[in-house]
């Protein structure tokens, strides 16, 4: 063995040991993320497939018939049909119905939280279906699909679109066309958390627009606005007065868990 072979073998050596180290720690990495169960995102036991285990997903409250044709708030009993709830008569909103998949309660926030804010995408699929499912009635009269957009300074750090994230499981659940490029926040708002409902009303209005090159691609077409939350109904009142205005025909509403401050007798 000359003086020259010996560190080329010992480099050589040093490779083929390095190579062995990063295929190990691949194959540990592969290995843990098949062994790691998925944590339900409510309770983090862990679960088969999507999101929530099955005992949190029987706390969600789904919203069922009856309940009043225009807003979608749950009545005690069923009225027959065309009866609206009180709120609907005392003020209208701009939207013409609303259909959320659950009431927002304790499973359904925690839901809403991990898919806002700790990048949960991989539950957008099962809350976008059980939304599709709710808006059925809505979604099989319309045109296009339009998630309440986020300003782009808050898109920016949360990189993607809750409502966006909805809407595309929803575009393909119903092969109603998902249009994101169309409603555009015109200023930013303050978070709606925390305000009162005249507070939450001025907070938004006049904060949406249509751009002009886009009105005549929504003028007396049939829209589904499309968000995570409905709290006040503010938000989604102020998109809907911005796309009737850009003569939209109608703007329906579909939300994935909306606040239902008690169940509500018709008039
Ligand atoms: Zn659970």
């Amino acid at each position: 063995m000359d003086a020259e072979t010996v560190p080329s073998r010992s480099n050589h050596l040093r490779r083929a040991l390095a190579a062995c180290r990063g295929a190990w720690s691949r194959a540990t990495h592969l290995a843990l993320d098949i062994a790691l169960p998925t944590l339900c995102v409510a309770c983090r036991e862990p679960v088969d497939g999507e999101g929530v285990c099955a005992a949190c997903w029987a706390k969600l409250s789904f919203i069922e018939p009856p309940y009043c044709p225009r807003l979608g708030i749950p009545f005690v009993y069923d009225p027959g049909p065309d009866m609206l709830s009180m709120e609907a008569i005392a003020s209208p909103p701009a939207y013409q119905r609303a259909r959320a998949a659950v009431r927002y309660d304790e499973v359904a926030r925690t839901l809403v939280h991990a898919l806002k804010y700790q990048d949960r995408t991989d539950l957008a699929p099962a809350m976008g279906r059980w939304m599709a499912r709710a808006g059925r009635e809505l979604l099989a009269g319309a045109d296009m699909l339009i998630p309440v957009p986020l300003h782009w300074r808050r898109a920016w750090h949360r990189r993607y679109n809750q409502s966006g994230a909805l809407a595309r499981v929803i575009e393909r659940q119903s092969g109603v066309k998902l249009r994101g490029d169309i409603l555009q926040r015109a200023r930013a708002t303050e978070q709606q958390v925390g305000l009162s409902r005249p507070q939450r009303a001025s907070n938004v209005q006049g904060a949406f627009k249509v751009s002009s090159e886009r009105q005549s691609e929504i003028a007396g077409r049939r829209l589904v606005l499309i968000d995570d939350v409905l709290t006040s109904g503010a938000t989604t009142d102020a998109c809907a007065r911005a796309l009737l205005r850009a003569k939209a025909a109608q703007v329906d509403v579909l939300v994935f868990a909306r606040v239902v401050d008690s169940p509500k007798a018709p008039i």
